[in-house]
């Protein structure tokens, strides 16, 4: 299990915003992510972008 900064982020559809998936990132190593996924209401491959940290509220 490797120690490190890596942030819990949900990646999220650019043309519905829906947050589709969760994955981890290294802030000091990733700048911005891009990705292409599939999304579930677009019913379409889209970009996802990186957005809100996930909080472990519980
Ligand atoms: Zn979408």
């Amino acid at each position: 299990m490797p120690r490190g900064k890596n942030t819990n982020v949900y990646l999220a559809c650019k043309e519905c915003k829906m947050q589709n998936y969760k994955t981890r990132i290294n802030k000091k190593t990733t700048s911005k992510l891009g990705h292409k996924k599939y999304c579930h209401r677009c019913r379409k491959h889209t970009m996802h972008d990186s957005s809100s940290e996930i909080r472990h509220s519980n």
